[in-house]
Formats: C-alpha cells, sequence, structure tokens
C-alpha cells in the first residue's frame, strides 16, 4: 500500500484491509484527500482510515462523500464492517520474529493459530533493574533483533477481522485463564463480557472501560482499584497474563495499523494491584526497593508512569504519611508519557490524590 506517496489509488489500494475508520468533522488541517486531491478543510465532514500495514501506522483522509463514491466505501461495508476480510489479506511476506507466525497465516490452521496466541513462542525481552548497570550491556546484546511481544495480538486482530470471533469466543473456556485476559483485552466487549463470566467478576469490562479513557478520573482509578481488591482471583490471572505476554513492557501491545487492541493502555493493568502490590512483583520491588526495570528498547520507560502512579494510590488507601514523598518521587522520576504530556499525566495524579484525602478527611 503506497497510497500515501500519492499514486493514482487502485483497486488493489481500494481493497486493502481497513485497520480503523472513524468520519466526522476533519480534526486535521491540511490533508490532503488521496481522491480528488484537494487539501480537507478543518471540521468538513470527512473520513478517515487507517490502513492495516506492518511496520507504521498510515492514516488516510477523505472527503466525506469522496469516501462514499469510492472503493474505500465498499470494503468498509462489506468487510471491515463485517469482520470479513479474508487470512490471505493479511499475508506479506516475514513478519514475525519467530516465522511460525507467518507460517499459520501461510497455510492457515484455527487451531494452531490459537496456540500461538495462547502460548507465545519468541524469546522474552531482557531487563534488568536499574541499579544493575553491569547487566545493562549483557541484556542490549541479548536483546538485538529478538522478542516479538505482538505476535499473539496481531494474530488475534488477523483472526477477528477474517470472521473467526464466533469460534474465539466460543474456544476461551478450554483455555488457560490468563489467555481470558488477553482475548478480553480487545475493544469488543463480547471477550470482555466472556472473561468477566469466566472469572467471575461482573466489574471486569467496566473496568477496562475506564482504562480505555484517554485521561482517567479518581472515580475510574478508584473502580478498577476497587475491582482488584474485590477479586483476588483475578488479580492472579492478570499477573500471570502480565508475566506471559509482557504486558507490562510496552503500553499498547499493538499499533502499526491495528485498532483491535487500542482500548487498554496495557501497563495500566497495574493499577488492579494498586490495594494488593505483593501480587505483582514489578510494582512489589518498585515499593520495596524502589527498583523499575530497564530494557534495551525502552518499553518500560513508558509504563514507568503507570507504576508510580499505582504506587501512589497504595499510599493513598494504606498509609497516607508515604503519599508526598511518592508524589515528589512521581515529579522526579517520570519523563515519558506514551500519548501526552508527563508533566499532565503527573499534575492529574496529584489532583486525584488531592481530591481522595479530601474526600477521607470530610
Ligand atoms: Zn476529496
Amino acid at each position: 500500500m503506497t497510497a500515501h506517496l500519492g499514486h493514482e489509488l487502485t483497486e488493489e489500494d481500494f481493497a486493502e484491509p481497513i485497520a480503523s475508520y472513524d468520519e466526522g468533522p476533519c480534526p486535521r488541517m491540511g490533508e490532503r484527500c488521496p481522491l480528488c486531491k484537494d487539501r480537507l478543510e478543518k471540521g468538513v465532514p470527512s473520513v478517515w482510515i487507517t490502513i492495516f500495514n506492518w511496520s507504521s501506522d498510515l492514516t488516510l483522509y477523505f472527503h466525506e462523500a469522496c469516501f462514499r463514491r469510492s472503493g474505500f466505501e465498499e470494503n468498509y461495508r462489506d468487510k471491515y464492517l463485517k469482520n470479513a476480510y479474508d487470512i490471505r489479506d493479511f499475508i506479506a511476506g516475514s513478519h514475525f520474529w519467530n516465522p511460525e507466525y507467518d507460517r499459520v497465516l501461510d497455510h492457515f490452521d484455527f487451531d494452531q493459530a490459537v496456540e500461538l496466541i495462547v502460548y507465545p513462542q519468541y524469546p522474552k525481552l531482557e531487563a534488568w533493574w536499574d541499579n544493575e548497570p553491569a547487566l545493562e550491556l549483557a541484556g542490549k546484546e541479548r536483546n538485538k533483533g529478538r522478542s516479538d511481544p505482538r505476535a499473539p495480538f496481531y494474530l488475534f486482530d488477523i483472526l477477528y477481522k477474517s470472521g473467526y470471533r464466533q469460534e474465539l469466543l466460543d474456544i476461551m473456556e478450554k483455555l488457560p485463564p490468563y489467555a481470558w485476559i488477553s482475548f478480553s483485552l480487545h475493544d469488543d466487549r463480547r471477550f470482555q463480557e466472556e472473561a468477566a463470566w469466566l472469572i467471575g467478576v461482573p466489574d471486569f469490562p467496566g473496568a477496562l472501560e475506564r482504562l480505555r479513557k484517554s485521561r482517567m478520573s479518581l472515580n475510574d482509578m478508584l473502580f478498577v482499584v476497587e475491582t482488584g481488591k474485590n477479586n483476588p482471583q483475578l488479580l492472579d490471572i492478570l499477573r500471570e497474563a502480565i508475566d506471559r505476554y509482557e504486558l507490562d513492557r510496552s503500553y499498547s501491545a499493538v499499533s502499526s495499523g491495528f485498532s483491535g487492541f487500542d482500548m487498554v493502555r496495557y501497563a495500566q493493568l497495574c493499577y488492579f494491584f494498586a490495594s494488593d502490590p505483593w501480587r505483582l512483583p514489578v510494582l512489589e520491588r518498585l515499593l520495596t526497593q524502589f527498583q523499575f526495570p530497564v530494557d534495551a528498547h525502552g518499553e518500560f520507560t513508558y509504563t514507568k508512569c503507570f507504576y508510580f502512579r499505582a504506587a501512589v494510590f497504595y499510599f493513598l488507601l494504606n498509609q497516607t504519611e508515604g503519599v508526598k514523598s511518592w508524589l515528589s518521587a512521581l515529579e522526579r522520576e517520570i519523563h515519558y508519557y506514551p500519548r501526552g504530556s508527563p508533566a499532565g499525566f503527573i499534575n492529574d495524579t496529584k489532583r486525584m490524590a488531592a481530591r481522595y484525602l479530601k474526600s477521607q478527611v470530610t
């Protein structure tokens, strides 16, 4: 797909799988509609889509009328909305660290694909603690070109978009509990409801819904924390899922065009543990030894903020005298936030803490 390079769109381009679709007043200035070639004025009725792409996000903006007249409309209506793509639409060479993931698409086998989702097959990303410089070089060396934590989620989304939704739902019950979590992180609420039923936590979909917000409120945070507090069995399953899928590392397991798993900033799953951090080793170590993991890809750089917020909430709920120093630590240590300004995230956390403490006094 090279539509962004400005060539005339062809039938082949129109048939490319759409990964995400939005419509409404054009949210950006200066985008050029690839169909009529005119620039879009901000606010005009428009459609913007992300084309499935293995390596980078590619969003195209159209006048709504142009889009409706184009081959994309048919693709959107008949394939995207109905998840009626074909596995073959997604085959495009070798994209995974482990060729098994490419092979299962080339010679499609549903059960084998599920196996690769449930039992991720690639080396784990090497990490070390931030006070262990001696291990740093060795870790960097070992990490070169390894690990592929997004592979199971890519594969899941390809199955989903190719019409296997019901099969995936049907098979959940037979899978180990940690896999229910990975399935439930998909935007489709049916997977969340199924996981909630299997785990016995009716509030789980609601908690995930809170995590989906681009900016959480104090009530959102407390809802997630309470859901964890009231359901230790959920925490144990979450811990195993975090471990198996390395959900403490990348803030979002899937980007590059896929939208199915966009809802949860994965490392935020640590919020469930704020009342019981001893069940999550990384959070426990942060609280007891003030250490956080580091890796060669910077995956932890972007998740550190969430763990620090979880630590603040632990102190809010348990030892309010520690809150102040953890808020200072947040200001001192957090310099990255995945989709926005770290200062905004820090301020939000401080405001939440102030509001919570006030509510406890009155
Ligand atoms: Zn146009």
